[in-house]
């Protein structure tokens, strides 16, 4: 499909009057009046829409209970004629609102023309696709086994109550897919949209209603202030069944205590009617599943780069890895490994290919980074690079510039620091002192969320030991990259890295996981890893019952 469309859509939303983009609440739009203006942030004094929030008005309680009446008719309807709502909608979406919904994701996120496409069209077309047939995987789960005289079989129910969903700023397509996960396996859904996404995931609203999604199965319910009304009426309702969410390992942690808080003692003998502040426990345990942050590191052995046609390679996998959507990616590379033999090399390419990258406002066909998401996000990202510029054991070898004044634009930035200089000798042990200190900087152990890489440069004789560091000293695990053309260094390297990954790239970038190809979702702080985009996501959604028949 061509970009023209796209770009055409993009110029009109961009310059028509702010649009009013309403709450969905039981199929009807529903004005609050209670606003939040957005800005495009390659654009920030020139609001483009106002959201409606329901901060202060009783709605989330309605849309609960809207979702709950909505429940029985869903979850009894066959799971054919729910998959054929989601395929339908897939069509609409890769046909009559392709070029609107790419355009609303360029405006509100300031994602580039093909990243919109990527996220907004195909990743969503591919959750909505691929669910739909996923479904049909988990119920053909039966137990593999009957005695003589035994029928059994098993049925794979919606949870109690309904799932909570809330979604990030960073893609289209996974707020489509933490709503409509739950609901494509009958479960019914409160969904708070981040609100920077709020023009195009309404748009996917208009999209599942006009594809047959009966009202009220999935609630599209903005909030300002989320330990609010969304907290007190939705998270903590006792007939939260589960949460779906995707957003920071801080607020994932957070979410975890406070549903904790919530679950009740023992029924027969502590029948608690609720906590001091009237909370009643909830009716089952919510199924918390969770995709947060990671600080995914691309690990290159020597021999990944002995070439200029490897360097070339390594490079642009490390920036695409790095750069794209400006590293607002939970997967973006923000950390990598390159041994001191090649880093001159490689550091020449790296200053070449950054100096040609174009920053600008997402409708130049030519732009690769653009604008950050919001004010904070760029004080963060300015005051990162400028500790690091001003710290001497430092190297800045491209980018470093930031400016806000049209738009929030954080200019790509590759930062290295050679563990030699950092007193990292020829001895193992001196070499893993060093890195240790390197790991202890704040822009190669934080997560950023913006297009800054960090470059470690390692002694070639210590690369193993290195690996072993690099896997163990982040308490993240979600993606990593490992670059190297001897098979039997990959096959070392995989071996030592991959236990704390979730998703792992040999001789590819760190980002940019295919629904149907590559399952995605992190380990340890980086989520329950309950892999988006497989059946393995949709089976979290589902009670199951186990049924023997004597014959
Ligand atoms: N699935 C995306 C990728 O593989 C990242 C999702 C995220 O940022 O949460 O790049």
């Amino acid at each position: 499909m061509s970009s023209y469309g796209t770009l055409a859509a993009y110029e009109r939303m961009r310059t028509r009057d702010p649009v009013d983009i309403p709450m969905i609440i039981n199929g009807q739009e529903v004005f609050t009046g209670n606003v939040v203006e957005l800005t495009p942030p390659h654009d920030h004094k020139n609001v483009y829409a106002r959201i409606h929030v329901a901060d202060g008005t009783g709605l989330v309680k309605e849309a609960v209970s809207g979702a709950l009446a909505a429940r029985a008719e869903w979850e009894s309807m066959s799971s054919e004629a729910r998959s054929g709502i989601f395929l339908r909608a897939a069509r609409l979406l890769s046909t009559k609102y392709r070029h609107e919904v790419c355009a609303a994701t360029m405006l509100g996120l300031s994602k580039n023309l093909f990243q919109a496409e990527i996220d907004a069209a195909c990743e969503t077309i591919d959750f909505w696709r691929f669910n739909a047939f996923y479904a049909n995987e988990i119920y053909s789960h039966q137990p593999a086994a009957h005695s003589p005289g035994v029928w059994n079989r098993l049925e794979h129910r919606p949870l109690e109550g309904f799932v909570a969903a809330i979604s990030p700023f960073n893609f289209i397509a996974i707020g489509s897919n933490l709503a409509s996960a739950p609901a494509q396996m009958g479960n019914v859904v409160v969904l708070k949209p981040a609100l920077e996404t709020g023009l195009a995931s309404s748009l996917m609203m208009r999209i599942l209603q006009e594809a047959g999604l009966p009202p009220g199965v999935i609630q599209y319910v903005p909030v300002l202030d989320p330990r609010g009304d969304f907290t007190q009426d939705a998270l903590h309702h006792p007939a939260l069944g589960g949460l779906h969410f995707t957003g920071s390992t801080n607020v994932f942690a957070q979410l975890q205590r406070d549903i904790a808080a919530g679950i009740g003692g023992n029924p027969d003998t502590d029948p608690a009617p609720g906590d001091s502040t009237g909370r009643q426990p909830y009716h089952s345990f919510p199924r918390l599943v969770g995709e947060t942050g990671g600080k995914n590191y691309l690990f290159a052995h020597e021999s990944a780069l002995a070439s200029e046609e490897g360097r070339r390679d390594v490079a642009a996998q490390l920036l695409r890895g790095a750069f794209e959507f400006n590293g607002q990616k939970c997967s973006a590379t923000s950390r990598a490994y390159v041994p001191a033999s090649q880093w001159p090399a490689l550091r020449r390419v790296l200053e070449e290919e950054v100096a040609r990258i174009k920053v600008t406002g997402p409708s130049d066909p030519q732009s690769f980074v653009t604008a950050v998401i919001n004010r904070p996000a760029f004080d963060r990202l300015a005051s990162a690079i400028e500790g690091a510029k001003a710290d001497p054991e430092m190297d800045l070898v491209a980018g470093g510039e930031c400016d806000d004044r049209v738009g929030y634009f954080v200019g790509p930035t590759v930062l290295a620091v050679d563990l030699a200089s950092l007193g990292g000798g020829a001895s193992a042990a001196g070499h893993m002192a060093a890195l240790e200190r390197a790991h202890a900087k704040h822009t190669v152990r934080s997560e950023l969320f913006g297009p800054v890489i960090t470059v470690v440069v390692y002694d070639d004789q210590h690369w193993q030991a290195v690996a072993r560091a690099a896997a163990d000293a982040s308490p993240y695990a979600l993606t990593g990259a490992i670059f190297a053309r001897d098979r039997r260094v990959l096959e070392e390297l995989a071996s030592t890295l991959r236990h704390a990954q979730g998703n792992l790239y040999l001789n590819d970038k760190s980002t940019g996981a295919v629904v149907g190809q590559q399952p995605f979702g992190g380990s340890r702080r980086s989520g329950t890893n309950d892999k988006a985009g497989h059946a393995l996501n949709l089976q979290r959604w589902v009670s199951t019952m186990a049924i023997k028949e004597n014959l």
